[in-house]
């Protein structure tokens, strides 16, 4: 059984808002110093100081996921200050755009697989070298149910969930024996700001095909992965867990 080092450090990504936010505030409630990464650092520095009156350890990491340089940049400084993180979880994400599959640009394409997928992979390739020298670590990378099942409007949304669902399992099969968890976490829809964006007729279809007729929030998304994460969950790896309300299980 491995055991977590002292003062556990979490890299978030995508803490700026949403999902990402209430996973950092989570994790941050059970006792991880957290390291919150967006671009936004104005945002980051006000969820920093939410943190830190409410008792907890977290630090604003300004970083574009998808610059492999930035990445590599952010995380070095943090290392140089707190040591290696034993947890990532991999949450930035992109959503759209809502057209045909024949309509997606070249560059909304590349611009989605540059987020939500070589972002993760930036990460990744960062931490797990030095996750398997210190023998701990747990990787969580929030994908969507859009990364098993398809969806008309989202061909490039879903394309990059898969691939993250399958980057998951991957690692998880190649780094297990070094301490080193991985799982996909695929959400159903969830009350954020990419949700609220929807017209209020789209909202109400998908709450009709919902069995227990309501969106879920982030903190249940945190929640899933602060399990994960935490000494319970410690035998979970190569999974793709679902969390949708019931949405996929509904033909
Ligand atoms: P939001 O749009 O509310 O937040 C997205 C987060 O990702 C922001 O913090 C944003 O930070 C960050 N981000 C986006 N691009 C980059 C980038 N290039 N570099 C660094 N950070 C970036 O999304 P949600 O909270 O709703 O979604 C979070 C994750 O959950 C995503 O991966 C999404 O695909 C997934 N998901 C969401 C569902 C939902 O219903 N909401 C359902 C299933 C999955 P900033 O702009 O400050 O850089």
């Amino acid at each position: 059984m491995q055991t977590q080092p002292k003062a556990p450090v979490a890299v978030v990504t995508g803490a700026s808002r949403g999902i990402g936010a209430a996973i950092a505030t989570t994790l941050a409630r059970n006792g991880f110093e957290v390291a919150l990464m967006s671009r936004d650092v104005a945002a980051l520095e006000q969820l920093q100081k939410r943190l830190v009156e409410a008792g907890g350890h977290a630090w604003p990491l300004a970083c574009d996921v998808a610059n492999r340089a930035d990445v590599t940049s952010a995380l070095d400084q943090l290392e140089a200050k707190v040591g290696v993180p034993a947890v990532l979880v991999n949450n930035a994400g992109i959503g759209g755009p809502f057209h045909r599959a024949d309509e997606v640009s070249v560059a909304e394409w590349d611009l989605l697989f540059g987020v939500n997928v070589e972002g993760v992979r930036n990460l990744c390739q960062w931490a797990l070298p030095r996750m398997k020298a210190q023998g701990y670590g747990r990787i969580v990378n929030i994908a969507s149910i859009m990364g098993l099942f398809g969806g008309a409007q989202s061909s490039t949304y879903a394309a990059t969930k898969h691939a993250l669902v399958g980057y998951s399992k991957a690692i998880a099969a190649e780094w297990g024996a070094y301490g080193i968890t991985c799982n996909a976490l695929c959400p159903g829809y969830i009350e954020t700001e990419m949700l609220a964006k929807a017209p209020a007729a789209a909202r109400e279809r998908l709450l009709e095909r919902i069995p227990v007729k309501r969106f879920g929030t982030p903190e249940e998304v945190a929640g899933l992965v602060a399990f994960l994460v935490g000494p319970a969950g410690g035998y979970v790896n190569g999974s793709a867990l679902v969390m949708d309300g019931g949405l996929s299980a509904h033909l």
